[in-house]
């Protein structure tokens, strides 16, 4: 069989590809996975979706995120395992400056986030002893999902819309010519492909170690 794009890993990432590349139009695609969908860190995540980090970059990756995590359901017609039960992160004194700078780059952004006092906490959470606490960051709409609702869910959306998806189904090797993939080869057999995903989380270097790639990421 020959494919557009072979996705290689079906955890949140790869599913996720897989699907915005369905939904795109971008022709053949192949989702490839050793295990099952989500068996990875995905299946094994706390899960936890907040807007609370420091870089804009990432945050804004997490804001177009949990965007998509919203109206996944409406969207897809399937369950998102997404529950906006908000999220709290509380400061110290030492930590509430950098808390402070977050939060306001966070709603430069758009994030919905604000400053609770520790009163403000107390009320939100009665149980909660607030004797030490400096301040809070909040987020009303942020919360936590079932992942591997989240990767199923999309991994069968991708299939609806056309994607191969292929569990149990391990990459073990390429063919390259001029420094291009022209086969992948797996346990199910070989597939030409015109384009690559290495969705492979943890596992990235050891794909990348397939084909001579040294890239300076360690896990
Ligand atoms: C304990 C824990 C708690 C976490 N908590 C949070 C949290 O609260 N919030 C948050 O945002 N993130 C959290 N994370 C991180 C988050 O879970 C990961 O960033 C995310 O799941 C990574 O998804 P992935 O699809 O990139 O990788 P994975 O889910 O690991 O998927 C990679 C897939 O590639 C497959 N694969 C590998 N090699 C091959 C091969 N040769 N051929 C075919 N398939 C292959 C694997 O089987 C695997 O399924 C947590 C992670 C852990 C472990």
């Amino acid at each position: 069989m020959e494919v557009d794009v072979l996705v290689i890993g079906g955890g949140s990432t790869g599913s996720s590809v897989a699907y915005h590349l369905c939904s795109e139009g971008a022709g053949k695609v192949m989702l490839v996975e050793r295990s099952n969908i989500a068996w990875g860190q995905t299946g094994r995540s706390t899960a936890v979706v907040r807007l609370h980090y420091s870089t804009p970059e990432v945050a804004k990756m997490a804001l177009e995120s949990w965007r998509f995590l919203k109206d996944m359901e409406p969207r897809l017609g399937k369950p998102s395992g997404f529950r906006a039960v908000g999220f709290i992160i509380l400061a110290g004194e030492n930590e509430l400056e950098g808390l402070r700078r977050n939060v306001e780059m966070q709603r430069s952004i758009g994030i919905n986030t604000k400053l609770l006092e520790p009163e403000e906490v107390k009320q939100l959470i009665p149980q909660m002893n607030v004797d030490d606490l400096a301040g809070a960051a909040y987020e009303p709409e942020s919360g936590y999902a079932d992942p591997v609702t989240t990767a199923q869910s999309l991994a069968e959306a991708a299939k609806e819309l056309g994607c191969v998806v292929k569990t149990n189904t391990e990459v073990r090797g390429f063919e390259v010519r001029d420094g291009r993939i022209e086969l992948v080869k797996t346990t199910a057999g070989d597939f030409k492909v015109n384009q690559v995903v290495n969705a492979t989380g943890v596992w990235t270097n050891v794909i990348n170690g397939m084909l001579g790639i040294d890239l300076p990421v360690e896990v």
